[in-house]
């Protein structure tokens, strides 16, 4: 039964299913299907970050080549020398654990040179350097 709507506008002819409309398309518009259906956003589940709590390579572990180093020389007051800051400077470098093989014992020769210079005349308090690259006999 077509008719106006409360509006004045004519109602349009009922097509498919369903009620008959009592208003226009104006004020009753199509139902749009699920268009606009409001769009629940997915439920992003916050993951934890990355490990960073356990850092791989995290060098320099109090009591270290560095630290021990830095303590032994600091023991004599060679900490400040041109050999102990070298051998600080080498220990570091071998606690960074970038060098592998070779390299990393050249470094450890150095290191063991360098550090006995920065040492000499000084009586060794501890013996860093055959505690962590094996007894030096001689
Ligand atoms: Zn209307």
């Amino acid at each position: 039964m077509a008719g106006l709507c409360e509006c004045g506008r004519a109602i349009p002819p009922q097509v498919g299913p369903g009620r008959p409309r009592t208003k226009c398309e104006e004020c009753s518009p199509t139902r749009p299907r699920n268009r606009g259906a409001k769009t629940r956003p997915a439920a992003v589940v916050r993951l934890p970050p990355p490990a960073t709590e356990r850092p791989q390579e995290t060098p320099a572990a109090p009591g270290g080549l560095l630290g021990t180093t830095r303590a032994q020389l600091a023991a004599h007051g060679r900490d400040e020398t041109p050999d102990g800051v070298l051998a600080l400077t080498l220990a570091a470098s071998i606690e960074q654990g970038t060098h592998t093989g070779s390299s990393l014992a050249a470094l450890a020769r150095e290191f063991r040179t360098v550090l006995a210079a920065a040492m000499e005349g000084t009586t060794p308090t501890a013996d860093v350097i055959d505690g962590i690259f094996g007894s030096k006999t001689g």
